[in-house]
């Protein structure tokens, strides 16, 4: 089946254009590779990998595009509060694959700000201060990075949360000035994922080994009991429908106001 062309758009997409042109029924019966290869296709080199290097399905996707085309990229949003366990899977990445992974960092003077009126670690103050560190460190710099982009690829699936249910493997981010979203793993299971990366060896997140289903920054992330909801290890001290990544907000209002 014919899918959507750049080509057909004499130029940059569109949010309108390509809910028009693309197919997303038919998207959504096409495996993750064929996903990708189309992304590349029509997007790369304004495609990029947003991966938070604290979760498998990042790796899985880094993989998969490296093997389309080797020049592909990625980023990483360095809030300053990660784990140690995180920047090192970041440069085992970067020797694997050689690859320039893009480090993008939340900007001095905000961050000076913030700190300077509520402290440090403000974010254990309230859910409004929990809110604010995360529209800092993360939010703000990954619409500012976005910028430069045409469509990005996330690691989210529909398993995940309930916030998450509802997500196509194509989809427009308004609350990133109207980019292209593309979901591969939509569908998938953590099982499938973890298969993946195994059976490649391909590196992930050491602290998975020892509990940590999702790592996001050390203040903010810990272990989980056996069995227990992967996400309950996020912001624990929060109720569990405030617990959503502002990054993949459709709302920008609601973007600006979530945790990550
Ligand atoms: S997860 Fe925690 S430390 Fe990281 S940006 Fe959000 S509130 Fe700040």
């Amino acid at each position: 089946m014919s899918l959507y062309s750049i080509d057909a758009l004499d130029g940059k997409p569109f949010k309108d254009e390509v809910l028009s042109l693309v197919d997303r029924d038919a998207m959504e019966e096409r495996s993750a590779l064929e996903i990708l290869s189309w992304a590349v296709e029509n997007f790369h080199p304004r495609l990029t990998i947003s991966a938070s290097f604290g979760a498998p399905e990042g790796m899985a996707l880094i993989d998969m595009l490296h093997g389309i085309d080797p020049s592909t990229r990625v980023f990483v949003l360095d809030t300053g509060r990660l784990h140690p366990a995180t920047y090192d899977l970041i440069d085992r990445i970067r020797d694997r694959y050689d690859k320039n992974v893009e480090v993008v960092f939340p900007n001095a003077e905000e961050v000076q700000e913030m700190v300077r009126d509520a402290g440090m670690n403000l974010f254990y103050a309230s859910h409004e201060e929990r809110k604010r560190c995360c529209r800092i460190r993360k939010v703000l710099p990954m619409r500012r990075h976005l910028a430069g982009f045409d469509a990005y690829v996330t690691g989210l699936r529909r398993e995940q949360n309930a916030n998450r249910a509802n997500a196509r493997k194509v989809e427009i981010d308004s609350a990133n000035g109207d980019l292209v979203k593309i979901n591969p793993l939509a569908d998938w299971t953590h099982a499938q994922v973890m298969d993946y990366v195994t059976e490649r060896a391909i590196p992930i997140n050491r602290l998975h080994q020892q509990n940590y289903p999702s790592v996001g920054c050390e203040p903010c992330t810990r272990s989980v009991a056996p069995g227990a909801d992967p996400r309950s290890g996020r912001w624990w001290w929060e109720s569990d429908d405030t617990k959503e990544c502002g990054l993949h907000v459709a709302d920008p209002e609601e973007a600006e106001g979530s945790g990550i």
